[in-house]
């Protein structure tokens, strides 16, 4: 049986090998263990073949050679889904990370934006022509990844998610056809690729809305445990009537001593003086412990938060995501509670406020379903494999997800739902779900790209 596989995966390679302008990397070439590196070092997946591919052309071969050969296939663009998509046992991974060209045209304030490109190759490239794009927190995620999955970011209030400002995109489908997709073209395809993940095929290249940089101010407040209850009530009462202008999430979180903190996270984009007001309002959340907050670029503050990423380590990770329509006090209890007697230092929430611009987008405009003002959680255990099997944190982000199901929406992020969450999937796209499964069926029939966020059956 294995000695078939393995004939199976030399020859698939062999034939890719003759016509890849990327290398093809095998169990125990140079380059494979770099092909199945992801964030999340839970996942141990073995892929049989990974095909880096550098150009449209390479990930149309890659994908008929997978279904010549009848191996499952995945795609890899910044390796960061924590559920560790990228990668399916003895299967051919399509690996985008040759492919990372951002083009800015800065008349037109829209970049072309190549399939495995990072939110910071978009963030740095906008920034160099005073232009910002709707990203994440996080510089090291796929900006495909990131947008085909809605795209939560500072940005939302002002610009929408990341999934809103796709303009179009070039696409891989299931039978091998390169097809472009935009407002005027494949209109049910563009649909479903904003909101509905990597189901449809290999994005490998993207049209994405560029905004103006205004007066940009970033940076972090942190505050002290013991002010923990005040400081989450304030900030749920001052989110409420946030400005657009302004990106606040909240992170509950581990400080340097491993105590636990709460950081507020600004991005103000918009006129100084009034921004720097309300700032000032953020800070009077309690005392706090460090305040830097002043002009940066949003690489910047991506960096920062990078850094912070890098810190925790190679760890293993589990995360569950919840949506709440407001951050009530029993919601704000249960965190505090959970933080209280969190796993290790490695346990950590976070809360994105999507308001503004992306709650006055209609729910069916795109696949993405929850346009109501909303906080995303996300439930964040880490631990290290050397000491600890992981139990007791993915048992602690479990419960916290649980103490939270009364104070939350059916459904939850779909970028961060884990393989089996069908059911909060159906919810999170609401009345989108039946639409989403349909084109599913209608671009994927055989299901080529089931490694990506799972949809309803339909
Ligand atoms: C530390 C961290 C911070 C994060 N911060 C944010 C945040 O601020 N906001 C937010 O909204 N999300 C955030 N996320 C979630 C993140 O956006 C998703 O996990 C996203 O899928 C990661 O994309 P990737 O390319 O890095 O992942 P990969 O693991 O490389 O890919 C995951 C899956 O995405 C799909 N995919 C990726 N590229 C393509 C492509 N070119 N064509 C077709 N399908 C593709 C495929 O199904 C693939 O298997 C964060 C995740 C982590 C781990």
């Amino acid at each position: 049986m294995l000695d078939a596989m393995n004939r199976i995966s030399a020859t698939c390679a062999d034939e890719l090998r003759v016509v890849l302008s990327g290398r093809v990397a095998l169990p125990g070439d140079q380059f494979y263990d770099e092909g199945c590196r992801v964030w999340n070092g839970a996942v141990r997946r073995r892929p049989a073949i990974v095909a880096f591919c550098n150009q449209p052309e390479d990930v149309q071969a890659a994908v008929c050679a997978a279904r010549r050969h009848g191996l499952p296939l995945s795609v890899r663009g910044g390796g960061h889904d924590w559920a560790g998509r990228a990668l399916r046992d003895n299967g051919l991974v399509i690996d985008l990370t040759g492919m990372r060209e951002v083009a800015v045209d800065p008349h037109a304030r829209m970049a072309i934006v190549a399939g495995g490109a990072l939110a910071n190759d978009v963030a740095v490239a906008a920034g160099a022509h005073n232009l910002l794009a709707a990203l994440g927190n996080c510089g090291m995620v796929g900006m495909a990844g990131l947008t085909l999955g809605g795209g939560y970011g500072p940005l939302n209030g002002s610009c929408g998610l990341a999934a809103d400002n796709l303009l179009g995109a070039d696409i891989v489908l299931a039978d091998g056809r390169r097809v472009t997709t935009g407002p005027d073209a494949e209109r049910d395809l563009f649909w479903a690729l904003r909101g509905g993940g990597g189901n449809f095929g290999v994005v490998t290249s993207l049209r994405v809305r560029l905004h103006e940089a205004r007066d940009l101010l970033t940076g972090t407040i942190t505050y002290g445990w013991n002010e923990a209850d005040a400081v989450l009530r304030r900030y749920a009462a001052f989110a409420a009537t946030a400005p657009d202008e302004l990106g606040l999430p909240v992170a509950v979180m581990s400080g340097l001593d491993g105590e636990p903190i709460i950081m507020v996270a600004a991005l103000w984009n918009g006129e100084r003086c009034r921004g720097e007001r309300v700032i000032d309002n953020a800070l009077a959340f309690g005392t706090p412990q460090s305040a830097h907050v002043g002009p940066a670029t949003y690489a910047d503050m991506l960096a920062q938060f990078d850094a912070w990423v890098a810190a925790a380590g190679r760890c293993h990770w589990e995360i569950r995501t919840r949506s709440l329509p407001a951050l009530t006090v029993g919601a704000a209890d249960a965190v505090i509670a959970a933080m209280t007697s969190r796993a290790s230092p490695n346990c950590s929430v976070f809360c994105h406020h999507l308001h503004g611009a992306a709650t006055r987008i209609a729910p069916d405009c795109g696949a993405f379903g929850l346009r109501r003002e909303h906080f995303m959680v996300e439930i964040v255990a880490g631990w290290q494999p050397e000491r600890d099997d992981g139990a007791a944190h993915r048992r602690w982000a479990h419960d916290l997800w649980q103490s939270l199901a009364p104070f939350a929406l059916p459904g939850g992020y779909a970028n961060l739902l884990g393989p089996d969450d069908r059911e909060q999937a159906r919810a999170a796209y609401g009345g989108n779900a039946a639409r989403l499964s349909m084109l599913k069926r209608r671009f994927d029939p055989d299901r080529v790209f089931a490694s990506a966020i799972p949809l309803p059956e339909g």
